[in-house]
C-alpha cells in the first residue's frame, strides 16, 4: 500500500458503522450519542439500566486503553460520574483528540465473546476472520480464516476449527451459544464485504453470543474514500 492510499482510508463514524451492520442483519445493542452529562443520563433512562458509557472519537481505536469505557452503571448518579470520568481520561492519555461526544450502550448481559473480522490479503483479496473475542484473541491467537465469499459450509468450518470450540458449546456448565446462528452472521459479514468494496477492513469485537441469539457491541469499519478522478 503506498502512503497516499494509508493516508485515504477512514473510518467510519460510531453511527454509521452501526447502521450499515444492522443493514446487513446484523444485530447492535441500542446505542445514542451523548452530547453532555445530562444528555448522557436521560438517555440512559430511555435507553434502561444498567448502560455502558464510551468514548466516540474519531482519533481514538481502543477505546479501553485510554479509559474510554465503563461498563454496568446501575443508576443516574453512576453514569454522570462515569462522563465525568471518561472525558479526563481520555483528555490526559490523548490531549489532542477530538471527542465527538459519549456513546451510551444498553448493557448487553454476559455471554461468549467473539470477533469477526475482514482484512485484505496483498494477493488473494479480502477474507472473513472468526475468533474467540476480546482479550482471547490476543492471548490465543485462535482464529480461524476463509477467502470471501465465505459460505455456508465455510462458516461452518471456521466455528468448529478454533481451539475454543468447547467453549462455544458450553464448557463447565456454561450456556452453549447459538452456533447456527453465528455462522449465519459469518456468512452475512462477507455478503456485506461484497457488495462493499469501499470497506477495507472490518472488526466486530465483540459481538456477544447467547443460548438464542448475539448482539455486536462494538464495532470498526475502515473505507477508502471514492479516488478524486
Ligand atoms: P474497545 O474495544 O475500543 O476497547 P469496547 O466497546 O469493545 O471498547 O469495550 C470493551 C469491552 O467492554 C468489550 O470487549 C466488552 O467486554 C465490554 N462492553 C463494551 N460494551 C458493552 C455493552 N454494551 N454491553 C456489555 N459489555 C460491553
Ligand atoms: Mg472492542
Amino acid at each position: 500500500m503506498t502512503e497516499q492510499q494509508q493516508q485515504n482510508r477512514l473510518m467510519l463514524g460510531a453511527a454509521e458503522t452501526k447502521k450499515l451492520l444492522e443493514e446487513a442483519g446484523i444485530p447492535f445493542v441500542a446505542t445514542r450519542l451523548a452530547k453532555t452529562k445530562r444528555e448522557a443520563a436521560s438517555l440512559s433512562r430511555e435507553i434502561g439500566f444498567p448502560v455502558v458509557l464510551k468514548i466516540v472519537s474519531p482519533d481514538i481505536v481502543h477505546k479501553s486503553d485510554v479509559g474510554g469505557v465503563k461498563v454496568g452503571l446501575a443508576n443516574t448518579a453512576q453514569v454522570l460520574k462515569a462522563y465525568s470520568e471518561i472525558v479526563a481520561n481520555v483528555r490526559s492519555s490523548f490531549p489532542g483528540a477530538r471527542i465527538e461526544g459519549i456513546a451510551v450502550q444498553h448493557m448487553a448481559r454476559p455471554g461468549v465473546e467473539v470477533i469477526i473480522g475482514m482484512s485484505e490479503d496483498a494477493q488473494f483479496g479480502p477474507f472473513i476472520m472468526f475468533g474467540l473475542g476480546g482479550i482471547w484473541v490476543e492471548a490465543l491467537k485462535d482464529v480461524a480464516f476463509r477467502l470471501v465469499p465465505v459460505t455456508a459450509r465455510d462458516a461452518a468450518e471456521m466455528v468448529r476449527e478454533i481451539k475454543g470450540f468447547d467453549i462455544l458449546r458450553g464448557y463447565r456448565g456454561q450456556e452453549p451459544v447459538d452456533i447456527a446462528f453465528l455462522e449465519k452472521l459469518i456468512v452475512k459479514v462477507s455478503g456485506f464485504i461484497e457488495r462493499n468494496p469501499r470497506v477495507r477492513e472490518l472488526d466486530i469485537n465483540p459481538l456477544i453470543t447467547y443460548g438464542d441469539r448475539a448482539v455486536a457491541v462494538d464495532a470498526r469499519i475502515i473505507v477508502e474514500p471514492y479516488a478524486p478522478p
